[in-house]
């Protein structure tokens, strides 16, 4: 059937990514984060992906997506939930064995019950709140927590502790990542007290464990990186000067491709599409791409995104539509229908990275990510053309 685009998805820059983050993660193992329908690449096929090249932990956010992946990892992988799991979702991943986040009382009350009902112990990871004012218990109401898990230990296995920081691909926010650490040593100590957990000790995203390698502890939850971009231009200057890293070892996981729908000549003067903001001062060659915002192409790329034919940028005139784009490809010769149009990614010598696209359209790579509709096809391909 034919679709107006496809996302390719490459298992050896996947490779490329996690030989990196294991270097970066040294002893500390790696939960990989397929939120946000694995950052858009396709949560189906991202994750069985990344189990057959080895990885074991995943970090969901809610238990709809811990539910999607259930049944399709190889097995001993695990799952862990880190928001949302309230109610019936919350017993059942008790009696799957999947492990949540506990961060407040009434999830410690239900994961309790629900450990002993189905006779499996909760498997919780205890979030402390060290100041990203998110969720998380706050440090004076900690020890009773602790102490509570020690006495309904049989229903509930402190499984891991945990926190999140707040802005570390910043140096601007030090001060505040500091006290962050300082807290959750504080909590580690805690636990280390009561005698219990602490199981997996992890605070670490993409960049902390960049930027703060004293927060790796046992493991840490990584999701940018493994896709392979930065988690912004700061920390991939900071930490390249700091190694002495000349080349990107990081490689776009990424390709997202349509075709050339039809061509047409635009004369002298004429506009294109919509309204008047695109005014041919000599005449044009025009592809059309069945391409739009309803598409996840955002409409602020008007006038302003680019995308890759037979090799060469093609910038987009007018407004990007509903359905469809209309690129400039005057200096490219013989566009034809069916011509593959490049929207992420590499083609011949060239490439469009996320980043650019997503300077253009004001959005940061996590988000336009993520907003790639869920209904493109994803397909794994070895590696990109
Ligand atoms: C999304 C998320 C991560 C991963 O962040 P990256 O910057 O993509 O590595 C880690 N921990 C938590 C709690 C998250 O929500």
């Amino acid at each position: 059937m034919f679709q107006g685009s496809t996302i390719e998805i490459s298992s050896e820059a996947l490779q490329a990514n996690l030989a990196f983050i294991g270097k970066v993660l040294g002893k500390a193992q790696l939960c990989s984060v397929v939120k946000g329908n694995a950052y858009g690449h396709g949560i189906n096929v991202f994750t069985p992906m990344a189990a057959q090249l080895g990885v074991t932990r995943f970090a969901v956010y809610s238990a709809s997506e811990a539910w999607q992946l259930h049944g399709r990892l190889p097995a001993g992988c695990e799952l862990f939930i880190m928001g949302d799991v309230d109610g019936s979702a919350l017993e059942w991943a008790v009696e799957q064995g999947i492990s949540f986040s506990v961060f407040d009382n009434a999830r410690l009350e239900h994961a309790i019950a629900a450990g002993r009902r189905t006779g499996k112990k909760a498997l919780a990871h205890l979030e402390v709140e060290t100041g990203m004012h998110r969720t998380g218990f706050e440090m004076e109401f900690f020890g009773e927590v602790l102490q509570r898990c020690k006495t309904d230990a049989d229903a509930i296995e402190v499984a891991g502790i945990c926190t999140h920081l707040a802005g570390a691909e910043n140096r601007s926010n030090a001060e505040r990542v500091l006290g962050q650490k300082v807290r959750f040593r504080e909590a580690l100590a805690m636990a280390g007290k009561t005698g219990s957990g602490p199981g997996m000790r992890h605070a670490a995203c993409s960049a902390v464990s960049l930027n703060e390698p004293d927060m790796l502890y046992d493991m840490a939850r990584i999701g940018i990186l493994q896709y392979g971009f930065w988690p912004n231009r700061e920390t991939q200057e900071r930490y390249s000067e700091q190694h002495g890293m000349v080349e990107d070892p990081l490689r776009r996981v990424i390709r997202w491709w349509s075709r050339v729908m039809s061509v047409s000549t635009l004369p002298a003067g004429g506009f294109v599409g919509y309204g008047a903001t695109f005014n041919a001062e000599a005449g044009t060659r025009i592809a059309t791409i069945p391409m739009g915002y309803a598409y996840g192409y955002a409409r602020s790329l008007s006038n302003a995104g680019q995308v890759l034919i037979r090799g060469q940028l093609a910038p987009v005139r007018g407004i990007v539509n509903m359905n469809c784009i209309t690129v400039d490809v005057t200096g490219i010769e013989g566009v034809e229908k069916g011509d593959e149009a490049v929207l992420i990614g590499t083609q011949g010598e060239r490439s469009i990275s996320v980043a650019s696209f997503g300077d253009l359209s004001d959005q940061l790579n996590y988000e336009l990510l993520t907003r790639l509709p869920h209904d493109i096809p994803r397909v794994v391909v070895e590696k990109h053309i």
